[in-house]
């Protein structure tokens, strides 16, 4: 993409509007803009992160064999009325009517929607278990939007569903989106932290938030010393290997964000206790018959008998995950993205767009990346190259390639690593080798 061409509307100020740095460096980078309170048009450049996050959560979710589906944004409000979770929602749930006076919401989530497309249409056991996902926007009127695209009222999730026989294949499922989810921060350059969660009236302790630690975070947790150098990332462990185990290691020590801590344990820990501030980026859940009690979820079982499935739901805040990886990795000149979602790869910079020769190579440069299938960023443009250096390091592509008429001399340009800051002067054919491959 030729940076001449690009909708590309940085700002060189700081919006006053925001309060937190991934929403400061969103505007400046011109990732976003915001319609209303808290709902956002994606630009170009945001478009791409977005589009890369939800593509490595996608992939996580199909290593799993759990099966992409697509549901509405708007429901009919008689299924949650099914539910009982009509009235008990409150104000957070955006209702519409439609033009013959049926009353319809904006979803929020979407455990009614799955449940009754599988009470539809799955009858026997032997098709269980099953699990579903879709990536999703949804509406939440927040009291308090905020942070930019970290607390939304329109935000785009990755939201899936488990149906299980009983309790203990329930929780094998459970246990693979728990792996899965270690994987899928992982691979986003984050370390998620899986703390035990509110499980409301069921009990029990199966339902975990994972939390990146940022000190911007809205929920204040406590977890024990060990967490800050264990691996979380769920690498060497596939999905048919004893899932439990890998959980049971992560969920070891202590770790609690808000209303879950408790002061007596953190006592007790002492000098292992670390506090800090973090960011939920994913819930997972177990909840039974919650929704399939109420919605004729049943399938019959090996003696005909009538059987009501086990649910778990599973969610991933895709959108918010643009915020909090920027919270999670800048500089004072902005974003430094993890090489797995930045917009673009290289960040090509003429110095000297007047040279012939500068700009001659410059092209055949940037049509030799594209050839080698480098997505890259050519600033082509006219303008101060403190400027271009601005807006190149605000952007936080993980290379610059800078080409100018003096290391070009002696066939040298310039290799910038966007997070060390290093600057290598080497040949152009040792940059485009490191580039390409
Ligand atoms: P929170 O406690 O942050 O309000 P929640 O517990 O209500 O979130 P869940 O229903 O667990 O949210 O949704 C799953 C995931 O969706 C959350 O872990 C979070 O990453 C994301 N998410 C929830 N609400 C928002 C929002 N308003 N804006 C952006 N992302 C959100
Ligand atoms: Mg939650």
């Amino acid at each position: 993409m030729r940076l001449s061409r690009y909708f590309l509307p940085t700002l060189k100020e700081n919006p006053t509007e925001a309060q937190i740095v991934s929403h400061r460096l969103m505007l400046r980078s011109g990732m976003i803009r915001q319609s209303s309170a808290g709902i956002y048009s994606w630009l170009p450049i945001g478009l791409r992160v977005l589009k890369k996050i939800e593509q490595i959560v996608r992939e996580e979710q199909n290593a799993m064999e759990c099966q992409e589906v697509l549901m509405p944004t708007i429901q009919p409000a008689e299924l949650w009325r099914q539910s009982d979770r009509y009235d008990d929602y409150g104000p957070e749930m955006l209702r519409i009517t439609d033009r013959h006076g049926r009353e319809m919401l904006y979803g929020p989530t979407n455990e009614e929607q799955i449940t009754e497309i599988f009470a539809n249409s799955i009858r026997s056991y032997r098709d269980l278990p099953q699990m579903f996902y879709h990536i999703q926007w949804k509406f939440r009127d927040e009291i308090r939007p905020r942070f930019g695209v970290m607390r939304g009222r329109e935000f785009l999730m990755k939201d899936a569903y488990s149906f299980d026989l009983n309790a203990q294949s329930a929780r094998k499922s459970y246990n693979k989106f728990f792996v899965s989810y270690l994987k899928t921060y992982a691979k986003l350059g984050l370390t998620a932290i899986p703390m035990a969660a509110d499980t409301g009236p069921i009990g029990g302790d199966m339902s975990h938030e994972f939390l990146i630690l940022a000190d911007t975070g809205e929920s204040e947790i406590a977890c024990h010393k060990n967490y800050l150098e264990m691996d979380l990332s769920g690498q060497n462990i596939n999905y048919v290997d004893d899932l439990q185990s890998e959980v049971d290691r992560c969920t070891a020590e202590y770790a609690a964000s808000d209303e879950k801590r408790d002061k007596a344990v953190e006592k007790d820990l002492g000098d292992d206790l670390r506090i800090a501030r973090g960011i939920e980026v994913g819930h997972i859940f177990y909840f039974g018959t919650k929704y399939s009690d109420k919605l004729g979820a049943t399938v019959s079982g090996p003696n005909g008998e009538e059987i009501t499935v086990e649910m778990g739901s599973y969610g991933i805040g895709v959108s918010r995950l643009a915020g909090a990886i920027i919270e999670a990795s800048h500089d004072e000149n902005g974003i430094i993205w993890p090489k797995e979602v930045a917009p673009f790869h290289v960040g090509l910079i003429n110095l000297k767009v007047e040279d012939h020769n500068c700009q001659h190579v410059c092209d055949k440069t940037y049509g030799n990346l594209v050839r080698a299938g480098t997505d890259t960023l050519y600033d082509d443009r006219n303008l101060r190259v403190g400027s271009k250096f601005a807006d190149m390091d605000l952007i936080g592509l993980p290379w610059q390639l800078i080409v100018g008429p003096r290391n070009l001399k002696h066939g040298n340009v310039e290799l910038k690593n966007r997070r060390t800051g290093e600057i290598e002067d080497i040949s152009l054919e040792s940059a485009m080798a490191r580039l390409t491959t």
